[in-house]
C-alpha cells in the first residue's frame, strides 16, 4: 500500500503553508466558470488549513499557456469563485513568482489565503526548474499536495517544491489514494472492471493490470470492436485499431487461462453515421453489417452487464459504453451509471468522461468514490509512481 502523511500529521499552528490544488476548471468565453466540482473538491483541505490557523497560499494551472502569459487563463476568476465558497475574502496574487508576489506574500497575516497565478505562465512550472521550485518553496514552511489530477505530472509545484519543504498530502489527495490504493493492492472479490471509451491503446495499460486483479472485465464502448475483431467477428464501419487486434487477442487468452470472465456485448446500436440527427437500429453482435457503426451497447448487453454489476463487492468503472455524448446513443452509458448507483458494493468511476456521465444522471454521490484524476486514474491503476504522490512523506 501507499501510505503518505497527510495535514493531520504535521503541527500546523502558525505556519504558512503552500498547497497545490487543481484549479483547472473550465472557463466559458467571458472567463466565468461553468463546473467548479475541482474548486469544492479542495475545501475541505482549504478549510482545515484555515481552522489550523495557517497562512495559506494556493497555487494551481489552468489550461495551457505554454510558458506564456495569456490573459484569459489568468486565476482571477478562480480566486473570485473560492472568495464566494469561503466566505472570505481571498487574495488573488498577479504572478507565481516576483518582487510584488513576495511582498503580498510577506504580508500575510494568520487566517489569510492568497492564490498565485497560474503556473503554468512560466514555463519553468512544467520544465519542473529547481530555481522556480525553490522560489515557490520560498513563501513557506511546509508543502501541501491536494491536486491528484496532476501528480502524475513531475512539474515544480507537484515534484520539485517537495524537495525544498516537508511535504504533506490534502484529503483529498488522501482519499484518491486510499481508493484507487485498495483497487490495486487488495480489492475485495468479486471485483469487477468495465472498460469502455474510445481507444484501446490509451488503456492498455490498465487492462493488463486488471486482469491480474479482477473476477470480471467488463469490455464496452468503442473499443469492444478490436476486441470483436479479435475473436473473429465482423463489425463494419466501427471503432477498429488495427494494430491493437493482437493485444485483444492475447488479453482475451489470458483471461482465459485464469478463469477470468470477460464479457463483450451480444447487440449494440448501430448508425451509418454518427452524428446528432442520426438514427440508429439494432443489430446483434454476428450480424453487423458491412457499412455500419457500432455506437451503444444493445438491450441484452446491458442486460448482462448490470447482472454483473449485481454481484460485484467492488466496481471500477472507465470509459463511456457509447458515443454518450448524442442522447439516442447515451443509454447503455446511463444504464451503466445507474446499476453502479444501485450497486451494495464499492463503486469508483474515474476518467473525464465517465465522471461527467455520472454527473450528467445526477448520481455521483450514491458512487463510493468519483476520482477526480483522468490520466492520473488511470496511471495509479496501472500501477506506475506517480511523481507527485511519492514526493510526499511516507508514514
Ligand atoms: P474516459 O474519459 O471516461 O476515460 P474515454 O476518453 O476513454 O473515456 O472515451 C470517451 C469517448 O469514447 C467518448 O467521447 C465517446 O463518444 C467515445 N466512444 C464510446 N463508445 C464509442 C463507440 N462505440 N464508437 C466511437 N466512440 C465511442
Ligand atoms: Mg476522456
Amino acid at each position: 500500500m501507499i501510505d503518505k502523511k497527510t495535514v493531520r500529521d504535521v503541527d500546523l499552528h502558525g505556519k504558512r503553508v503552500i498547497m497545490r490544488v487543481d484549479f483547472n476548471v473550465p472557463l466559458d468565453g467571458e472567463k466565468n466558470i461553468t463546473d467548479d466540482t475541482r474548486i469544492r473538491a479542495a475545501l475541505p483541505t482549504i478549510e482545515y488549513l484555515i481552522e489550523q490557523e495557517t497562512k495559506l497560499i494556493l497555487m494551481s494551472h489552468l489550461g495551457r499557456p505554454n510558458g506564456q502569459i495569456k490573459p484569459e487563463l489568468r486565476l482571477s476568476p478562480v480566486g473570485y469563485k473560492l472568495t464566494e465558497l469561503l466566505g472570505k475574502e481571498v487574495i488573488v496574487c498577479k504572478d507565481a513568482i516576483g518582487e510584488e508576489t513576495s511582498k503580498i506574500i510577506s504580508g500575510m497575516q494568520i487566517g489569510d489565503v492568497s492564490i498565485l497565478e497560474n503556473l503554468r505562465f512560466h514555463k519553468e512550472e512544467e520544465t519542473n526548474d529547481p530555481e522556480f521550485a525553490k522560489q515557490l518553496a520560498g513563501y513557506a514552511d511546509i508543502y501541501v499536495n491536494d491536486a491528484f489530477g496532476t501528480a502524475h505530472r513531475a512539474h515544480a509545484s507537484t515534484q520539485g517544491i517537495a524537495q525544498f519543504l516537508p511535504a504533506y498530502a490534502g484529503f483529498l489527495m488522501e482519499k484518491e489514494i486510499n481508493f484507487l490504493g485498495k483497487l490495486l493492492y487488495q480489492p475485495v472479490q468479486p471485483y469487477i472492471a468495465i472498460i469502455g471509451g474510445a481507444k484501446v491503446s490509451t488503456k492498455i495499460g490498465v487492462l493488463e493490470k486488471l486482469i491480474e486483479r479482477v473476477s470480471v472485465l467488463i469490455i464496452g464502448g468503442g473499443m469492444c470492436y478490436t476486441f470483436l475483431k479479435a475473436k473473429g467477428f465482423e463489425v463494419g464501419n466501427s471503432l477498429v485499431e488495427t494494430d491493437k487486434v493482437n493485444f485483444a487477442f492475447e488479453l482475451i487468452k489470458k483471461a482465459d487461462e485464469k478463469k477470468i470472465k470477460m464479457l463483450l456485448p451480444v447487440d449494440h446500436i448501430i448508425t451509418d453515421k454518427i452524428e446528432d440527427d442520426a438514427r440508429g437500429r439494432l443489430c446483434d453482435t454476428k450480424a453487423i453489417p458491412s457499412q455500419m457503426i457500432g455506437v451503444d451497447i444493445g438491450p441484452k448487453t446491458i442486460r448482462a452487464f448490470k447482472k454483473e454489476i449485481k454481484e460485484g463487492k467492488t466496481i471500477l468503472w472507465n470509459g463511456p459504453m457509447g458515443v454518450f455524448e448524442i442522447e439516442r446513443f447515451a443509454k447503455g452509458t446511463m444504464q451503466i451509471a445507474k446499476a453502479l448507483a444501485s450497486s451494495r458494493g464499492t463503486t469508483v468511476v474515474g476518467g473525464g468522461d465517465s465522471v461527467s456521465a455520472i454527473n450528467q444522471i445526477g448520481v455521483a454521490d450514491r458512487i463510493t468514490h468519483v476520482s477526480t484524476g483522468g490520466g492520473a486514474s488511470l496511471e495509479f491503476l496501472e500501477g506506475k509512481e506517480l511523481p507527485g504522490v511519492t514526493a510526499l512523506i511516507d508514514r
